[in-house]
Formats: C-alpha cells, structure tokens, sequence
C-alpha cells in the first residue's frame, strides 16, 4: 500500500456485528486500503462494558465508554449499536462533525429516517445502511442504485429469519409453533422475547424501508400494517400444504397503479403472514434464511437471497458500506440523499384487494356449511374452493369440524367484516386463521 491517505474510522457498538467488523477492518486492512483508496485506521469501539467478553480477538485498549470523543474527529463513523438512543444521538454528532455514517440499524432508520437524511442533505454527507435490511443480502444498493432507472412494482421479502425457520420447520416437521418457538429460543435463533420478531415488528422496519427505497416515497413505520405468525397451528400449516401453498411471513411492498385519489399512483405496504405458491422462487427460502423478490417494470423478476443475519454475514454488508463511505469521503463534494421527491399516498389496509383462505372451526351440524356461504355471499366474498374435516370428540360428544374457504379475489374491507359475521354468527366456534394468497 503506497496511499498514504489515512480516514479515522470510529465504531459505535462491539456486540454481534461490530466486534466482526472491527476485526475484519484489522485482518483485511491492507485489501480495504487498495479497495476504499485510503487506510481505514480504526481508531477505537464505543461499548457499554470494557470487561465483557468480545466475539472476535480485539485488543483492549480500542475499546472505550466514551462514545462522543470517539465520533469527533472521525471520517467514517460506523453505528453498531442498536435502539434508538443513544445511536441517534451518535449519528447526529457524527454527521454534524463532517463524517459519513454507516449504520445497520432498521430500527432508527425506520422511525428517526427522515430526521437522520435530513441531517446528513444539510451537511452534504451521506448515510449507507445496507446491513440494515435482510444482512448480507445486497439490496439496498440494488433499489436506491441498480433499479434507479427502473420502475418497481412490487417487492415480497421474507426478511425475518426468526420467523422463516419457525414456520419452516413447522411446514417440514408438521410441529406446533409454541414447540418450534421453544427451540428456536434454545438454538439462538429467537431472542427471549420473541416478540419483535414473532408479531412482525422487525419485519415491519425493514419493509418500511424497503418502500421507502422502492417508491421514491418517505414511508412512515405507523403506515405499515403489520400481523405477526402466533396465530398459525399446525392444522392451519396443514390445510396450506394440502391446497399448495407454503406460509412465509411476507412483506409486501406495492405500487398501486392508479390507487391514488385523482388517478395518480398510490402504494401499499403491508407484513403478514401469507400463503406462497409451492412453485414461487420465496417458497424454497428454508430455515433462517431471507429472501427479498422485486419484480420491476423493465427488469423483470429478480430475487436476492443469502444469510439474513449473523455477525459476520452482517458485517460484509457494512464493510462494503464503509468502503463506499470512505471512496465518497475521499472524493469530496456533496453526498447523494435520499430519494423522496414521489411521495405517493400510502394506501389503508382495507382497500386490498386479494385472495383469502379463511380457517374456521364449526359445530359438525347439518347446514353449518350452507350458512357460512351464505354470510359470504352477502359479504361480496366470492368462494372458489371448499373443505371440510371433521374432528371426532374423544368422549364421543359431539365432534367440531374445520371448513378451510378458498376464495376469489375480494376487498380486504368486506372480507374483515364478513369475517366478523362469521364469528357472531353461532355456527363457527372459531375463526382460525385468514390468511392471503401473494405472488400471484
Ligand atoms: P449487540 O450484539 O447487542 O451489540 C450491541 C453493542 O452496542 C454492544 O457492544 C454494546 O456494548 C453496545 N452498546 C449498546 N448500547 C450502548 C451504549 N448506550 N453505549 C455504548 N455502547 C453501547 O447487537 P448486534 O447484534 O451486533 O446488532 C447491532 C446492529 O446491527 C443493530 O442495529 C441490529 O439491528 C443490526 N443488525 C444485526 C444483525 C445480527 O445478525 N446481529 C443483522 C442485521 C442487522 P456492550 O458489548 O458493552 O454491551
């Protein structure tokens, strides 16, 4: 290495991702030196305790408590912390004292966005967060960068591994959830409290993103309607194969052509869990792995998949950020903000239009069947396939059964509440699920 340009790179953060980070920065200096233009000295790790245990050999003396000396002074600051505060803070500081930042922090983009773009226009600097959506998978760049040219129409991520491997294993094994949970948890693939991943939470960030990137659009998180995987048993799990399908948790990015009140485009961002054809490419993402499917108007169909997590998966995506970040530092001038200039309506869940697959437990009594259709048919909810299992009391009482409804294309508006008759209306014990068909 002949450069002898030097940027100070400070890291937030010496947890999962940034303790990788700071070690691959290390043992690949010399390569990211050739790669960025300039040597990235990494001038110390701000963590919370200097005593505890670091996954990845580091020496002590980089690591420190003192956060805000670290990000004054520094060229390329690197957010690894999580949460909102204090990494907020930290990034505004770093921004403000003439650094590029590269975070992973879905959480923060996808609630203080907006604030942190801002500040970054003001300064002529820029944030990369790549590792922020789906870990190593690229695909931040591919839609703010590679689809710049194109017009997306629609993204479907499954962009929770957590909630990948549970129904995943509930598919294969024919397992519960609160079983596959159980193991999830032991194996580390699910945190204590699962519920940031289970109720869909994470995955609600990263779609909030992603449509923001897609659209051209600022997508507040509180715009995303959002339904977690606790509610799938494993009959419901069942009743998917038997008819076709596979049940991933999605997140569906849309354009709706004309959605817009005047004419004018609208779009629909939405995270569920939601019946996948066995022959989609998101049908065969197993275990923890992600996927994110974007279909573009030109491009066509393209998947990005790959490893979704992990500390050193996720620390690639940022590495590759932090190159970026130092060629941009070096060349000087102003840095390229976000693209918002769109901004299309954000459309409310109940003007959907899709295909359902409603579960439901009834009494095994004679014309059961002939009322729920026709609540459904009064509700506009043309049915398309029907079946019926009886389940036998084991005391020989009088049994239940379970109707699994195939639906045509309906309003999510008129099916909530035909389902709601349905639950009142003293022929269904119980609603099980009501799940939508994607991909279609
Ligand atoms: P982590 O293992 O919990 O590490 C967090 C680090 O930040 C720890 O080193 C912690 O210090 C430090 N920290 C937290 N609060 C602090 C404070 N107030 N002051 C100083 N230091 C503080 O987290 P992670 O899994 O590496 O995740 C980091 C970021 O990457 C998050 O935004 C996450 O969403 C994102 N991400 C993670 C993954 C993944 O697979 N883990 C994948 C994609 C994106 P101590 O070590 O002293 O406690």
């Amino acid at each position: 290495m002949t450069d002898t340009r030097r940027l100070r790179v400070a890291l937030l953060g010496g947890g999962a991702v940034g303790s990788q980070v700071a070690h691959l920065l290390r043992a690949h200096s010399d390569e990211l030196a050739g790669r960025a233009g300039a040597a990235l000295d990494l001038v110390g790790i701000a963590v919370r305790d200097l005593d505890a245990p670091r996954d990845a050999p580091l020496p002590r003396e980089l690591f420190t408590t003192d956060a805000e000396q670290l990000i004054v002074g520094a060229d390329i600051v690197i957010e690894l912390m999580g949460g909102i505060e204090p990494a907020r803070t930290g990034i505004l500081l770093a921004l403000s004292s003439g650094a590029d930042v590269v975070t992973a922090n879905k959480a923060l983009l996808a609630t203080h966005g907006p604030e942190i773009f801002d500040a970054a226009d003001q300064v002529g600097a820029s944030v990369y967060y790549e590792a922020a959506v789906a870990g190593a998978i690229p695909i931040i760049r591919p839609l703010r960068d590679s689809l710049a040219g194109d017009r997306v129409q629609r993204i479907m991520g499954i962009v929770n591994g957590t909630t990948n491997y549970i129904l995943d294993r509930m598919d294969r094994e024919g397992s519960d959830f609160a079983a596959v949970l159980g193991d999830a948890q032991a194996l580390g693939y699910a945190e204590a409290d699962p519920t940031a991943d289970v109720e869909g939470y994470d995955a609600a960030q990263k779609a909030a993103i992603l449509a923001s990137l897609a659209f051209h659009t600022a997508v507040p998180l509180d715009a995303v309607h959002r339904e977690g995987i606790t509610q799938i048993d494993a009959q419901t799990m069942d009743a998917a194969r038997h008819a076709g399908y596979v049940i991933k948790l999605l997140a569906v990015c849309e354009r709706v052509v004309g959605g817009a009140e005047g004419g004018g485009d609208a779009i629909s961002v939405r995270v569920y869990p939601a019946l996948v054809d066995r022959d989609h490419p998101l049908a065969s993402v197993h275990g923890a792995n992600n996927a994110v499917f974007v279909q573009a108007e030109a491009a066509g169909d393209l998947m990005f998949y790959g490893a979704g997590a992990g500390g050193v998966q996720t620390a690639s995506a940022v590495l590759g950020d932090v190159v970026s970040a130092a060629r941009r530092h070096l060349a000087g001038g102003v840095g390229v903000g976000e693209s918002t200039r769109a901004n299309l309506p954000v459309l409310p869940i109940g003007t959907l239009t899709t295909r359902y697959q409603i579960t439901l437990e009834v009494a095994d009594q004679p014309g059961v069947l002939a009322t729920v259709a026709g609540i459904l048919s009064d509700g506009n909810v043309s049915i398309a396939t029907v079946e019926q299992t009886v389940i036998t009391a084991a005391d020989g009482a009088p049994g239940t059964a379970r109707i699994v409804i195939g639906t045509h294309r309906a309003l999510e508006q008129d099916l909530g509440e035909t389902v709601d008759h349905l639950a009142a209306s003293g022929v269904v014990a119980r609603v099980v699920s009501v799940l939508r068909v994607e991909g279609d």
